[in-house]
């Protein structure tokens, strides 16, 4: 493959796309949940882990295989490991490298689900202390501290990490940075190249982009060393250096928490990646056109990235390829408002996820957000009247058209 081709091509052609036994231009769904052996030696040697081959579906499965391949060469990679879902994706890798009496440093407006996850850690005896801006992240570093984790862009607020500046606090304290990239993309920006040592996507989302899958991926970047008087709980795998993250979680933690990704869910997600980078080259046109469209409206604050006054707006240039993403909130100037111009709308669905060739809609603060504090929900930059959309494929026009009208009704 030649190093000078693009995204989409090296997407559709480069190795990991072309590997199937039979040359089947996608992976075959291997739904099984076994995998037999002429004689008991060579199963032996799969489990002593002497050969390669599959045995159990839980522990390896050839369909989920490519899929974790593909995602790996996209995000230049060490390793893959997939899940049955984001959240899998999200506790696995961080259960990988803490354990009781350790401590994670966060960033803020995290996903729902991810803050929900740290309060359930409290339990284990893993602390999270959250700090709304990573660039301050040093201060809080302590000797129990064994990761770094955030959002590559948080959702809906629309703040961007720093990825460059985060890593090196995290590497002068010997610790390693974990990027949930979900809602960027492997379109809009490699973590792993910007200085990340893990990057975690939801595959729910815009990875499979057809709302057919649940899932989630893990890729270790291979590149930490990882300091084992420090990060005990891998210990157990000095022996395998600097990726000693990734056997650990391929070969003992994803198998035993027993996380795995369903092979038909692997090949939908497989298939869908297939067209990311067309959908989120229309996505985000789509996504600036309307933003563009609806900050015209006069009393209409609107959230993103592109909009030149927003204050992570030359992220766009520096980390995220030119692009804003799919995401965008506007504030509707009340609840009711809000709640007006969502049923008003004519073609974006009401639905509590993101990422579909759908545009989807929903009112933050009455839904994902309703158990946290009003000063939790600001900091998320959810509001009241917060609207948030999850831009999807259809002709501008028309969406532009849809929601100027609601909003001109109903503001
Ligand atoms: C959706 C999402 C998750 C969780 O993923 P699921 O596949 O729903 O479990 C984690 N992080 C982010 C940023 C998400 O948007």
């Amino acid at each position: 493959m030649e190093q000078t081709c693009h995204f989409n091509t090296k997407l559709l052609h480069r190795q990991a796309a072309r590997e199937y036994e039979n040359r089947e231009i996608l992976p075959p769904v291997s739904q099984v949940t076994a995998f037999r052996y002429e004689c008991m030696e060579d199963l032996e040697r799969v489990f002593q882990h002497r050969s390669s081959g599959y045995a159990y579906t839980r522990i390896g499965n050839p369909t989920l295989t490519a899929f974790e391949q593909r995602i790996n060469e996209l995000e230049g990679g060490a390793g893959a490991v997939s899940c049955s879902s984001g959240m899998a994706a999200v506790a696995a890798a961080l259960l990988a490298v803490c354990g009781s009496g350790d401590e994670i440093i966060a960033g803020s407006g995290l996903y729902g689900g991810t803050i929900g996850l740290f309060h359930d850690f409290e339990a284990l005896g893993i602390r999270t202390r959250f700090v709304k801006d990573l660039r301050e992240a040093e201060q809080y570093i302590t000797e129990k501290t064994k990761v770094i984790f955030g959002e590559l862009i948080s959702n809906p607020a629309l703040d961007v990490m720093d990825v460059p500046v985060v890593s090196g606090i995290a590497h002068r304290a010997g610790i390693p940075l974990f990027v949930d990239a979900t809602t960027a993309t492997p379109y809009l920006a490699a973590p792993l190249k910007l200085g990340a040592d893990v990057v975690i996507h939801s595959t729910s989302k815009y990875i499979n982009g057809g709302g057919n899958a649940i899932g989630g991926v893990i890729v270790d970047g291979g590149r930490f060393p990882w300091d084992f008087a420090r990060h005990t709980a891998l210990a157990a795998f000095r022996q395998y250096g600097k990726m000693a993250f990734y056997v650990r979680l391929k070969t003992d933690l994803w198998e035993n928490l027993g996380g795995c990704m369903a092979p038909a869910n692997a090949f939908l997600s497989s298939a869908g990646l297939d067209t990311l980078g067309l959908r989120m080259e229309r996505i985000c046109q789509n996504a600036d056109a309307l933003a563009r469209a609806l900050a015209d409206i006069p009393g209409i604050a609107v959230n993103y990235l592109t909009l030149p006054h927003h204050p992570y707006h030359a992220y766009v240039e520096k980390e995220l390829n030119g692009y804003g993403g799919g995401i965008l909130s506007f504030r509707a100037g009340s609840r009711a408002n809000a709640f007006r111009i969502i049923n008003t709308l004519k073609y974006a669905m009401i639905a509590s996820n993101i990422g579909d060739v759908r545009t989807l809609v929903l009112h933050p603060a009455s839904t994902i957000y309703r158990q946290a504090g009003k000063a939790e929900m600001e900091a998320a930059g959810v509001f009241e009247d917060t609207v948030r959309v999850s831009v999807g494929i259809e002709d501008d026009e028309d969406l532009i058209r849809d929601f100027t009208e609601a909003v001109m009704k109903n503001g």
